[in-house]
């Protein structure tokens, strides 16, 4: 980059706000996502949307790339500034904007750490209830534009579900406010949703407005233990059929249950082949009653054990069982590659076995667990990137993970989003004439290409492997 052009950008936010050293450009020149890695021109903290819009149009002018950075824990490598430029950061738009209780809305700044939102609106008895893994670091601006998912996803629905109005500055720099506080409104096409799960590709978020929801007056939580897989599908399938929709219903594979109790400590069997962490919350006569006919059903599809928490700390140390799965699993090898296939819940038994027969094949260690009421999966691979032979191994195993996924009626993604890292595989699930509508959507937006290039579009689709198996 020029070095006119980096004053300018400089002067904007202050010489304060914006890194440009060699080791700052270093740190930002990664994400969660292992095995990507490129250098940025300049990070910058803009101090509002006003500042946002500046950067964007001496960005246009110039043709410099513009990645909007959360807190950089995606894993497709969304952040990682492929093709340099600016690295926007919202450290300094983190705000709370307005609680409206009339309207049960919440507006904040996109740099808010997720968690926080519920510890403000907890106190009103209120409740956001998309709960990404992550939530405890990663920003709603980032969970907005990967549409995130977590354990609740089953019954209150993901990040899109809650999303009413966004404003955006676009990449000519001009400002976009999308939907509002209107619990009806058909005007035109859904803007809000274009933007929900874009990744950074059409521009800057600024304000975000979310739905809240009355809080859940209890909740109760139980563990079950299986010698089967297909034991334990069946259970989610028979809850299901049941209609019953739990808050959570979780699943851990053996391998994913034996490094977490290795690293936890808090008494899971390690010698099952399968869990599931069941919640159900709302009233409490309800919860009781589904809670005793899960527990039943559980017990008729062959849990060998069950385990209820008895007190809310207890069920918080098994949720925590369950969202430390990753940080439990990387601890295993250097390199931790996490996906996130996703199939219709039916053949949840089916993919799991498919992803072991897969990791066999190519002498790999896949862990799996995931949400299984929502057949969304995330097979792990516990790896070295230093190993290239061994990464070759890797790449091939999941592009047979992805096709067998999309051959059982899934997805390549169910919440992580498309990023760098995924985008071969776009084309796998939306077809020719899917890409066709999303190129033309993206050069109707961003004709000079400037938001987070390299995201979401390939220069190419990888060739489909035929998959057999037994
Ligand atoms: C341990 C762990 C657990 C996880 N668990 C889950 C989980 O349960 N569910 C889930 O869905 N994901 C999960 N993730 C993935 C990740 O946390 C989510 O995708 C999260 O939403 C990313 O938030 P972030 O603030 O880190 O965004 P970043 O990673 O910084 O950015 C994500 C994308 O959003 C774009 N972006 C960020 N802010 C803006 C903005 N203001 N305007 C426009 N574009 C923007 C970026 O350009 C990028 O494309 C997990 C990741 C880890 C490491």
């Amino acid at each position: 980059m020029e070095t006119k052009i980096l004053e300018q950008l400089v002067a904007i936010t202050g010489s304060q706000y914006a890194k440009t050293t060699a080791a700052q450009k270093l740190a930002y020149s990664y994400d969660a996502t292992p095995n990507f890695q490129a250098m940025p021109d300049v990070i910058l903290s803009p101090g509002s949307t006003e500042d946002i819009q500046a950067i964007v149009k001496v960005c246009a002018t110039h043709r410099i790339p513009i990645i909007s950075r959360g807190s950089g824990t995606n894993l497709a490598a969304g952040t990682v500034p492929t093709a340099g430029g600016v690295v926007l950061l919202f450290n300094r738009m983190n705000q709370l904007l307005e609680l409206d209780e009339g309207n049960l809305t919440i507006t904040v700044q996109p740099g808010m750490i997720t968690s926080e939102i519920n510890a403000l609106v907890e106190p009103k008895g209120l409740f956001y209830p998309p709960d990404p893994s992550s939530m405890n670091i990663s920003t709603i601006g980032g969970n907005v534009s990967e549409n995130s998912g977590g354990l609740r996803g089953l019954k209150y629905g993901v990040t899109r579900d809650y999303v009413k109005g966004l404003t955006i500055v676009l990449p000519n720099g001009e400002l976009l406010k999308t939907g509002g506080k209107l619990a009806k409104d058909v005007a035109g096409y859904d803007l809000t949703s274009l933007y929900v799960g874009s990744e950074g590709t059409l521009g800057v978020i600024t304000e975000i407005t979310l739905s809240l929801i009355p809080a859940p007056a209890s909740k109760q939580t139980l563990l079950a233990f299986y010698n089967h897989l297909e034991e334990a599908a069946e259970a989610v399938s028979s809850i299901i059929a049941a209609k019953i929709i739990p808050t959570t219903l979780e699943f851990m594979d053996k391998g994913t249950i034996e490094t977490v109790e290795d690293f936890m400590n808090i008494g899971l069997p390690t010698d099952c082949e399968a869990m599931l962490l069941i919640e159900q919350d709302g009233d409490p006569l309800i919860v009781e009653k589904d809670m005793a006919l899960m527990h039943q059903l559980c017990m008729e599809q062959g849990a060998t054990s069950t385990q209820h928490a008895q007190t809310e700390v207890e069920a918080e140390q098994l949720r925590i069982g369950r969202r430390s799965a990753l940080s439990a699993l990387a601890r295993k090898r250097p390199t931790t590659i996490l996906e996130d296939a996703t199939v219709p819940r039916s053949e949840i038994a089916n993919m799991v076995k498919a992803i072991q027969q897969i990791a066999d094949k190519y002498d790999l260690v896949i862990c799996t667990f995931g949400h299984a009421g929502d057949g969304n999966l995330h097979p792990t691979c516990l790896t070295d990137a230093r190993d290239q032979e061994e990464m070759l191994r890797v790449e091939a195993a999941f592009s047979e993970i992805f096709e067998h996924a999309i051959q059982l009626g899934g997805t390549i993604t169910g919440e992580h989003g498309v990023g760098e890292m995924k985008s071969p595989y776009l084309e796998w699930k939306v077809g020719a004439a899917g890409m066709e509508v999303m190129r033309n959507i993206k050069k109707a937006v961003d004709p000079l290409q400037i938001m987070n290039p390299g995201k979401i579009f390939a220069k190419d689709t990888k060739k489909r492997v035929v998959v057999q198996h037994g």
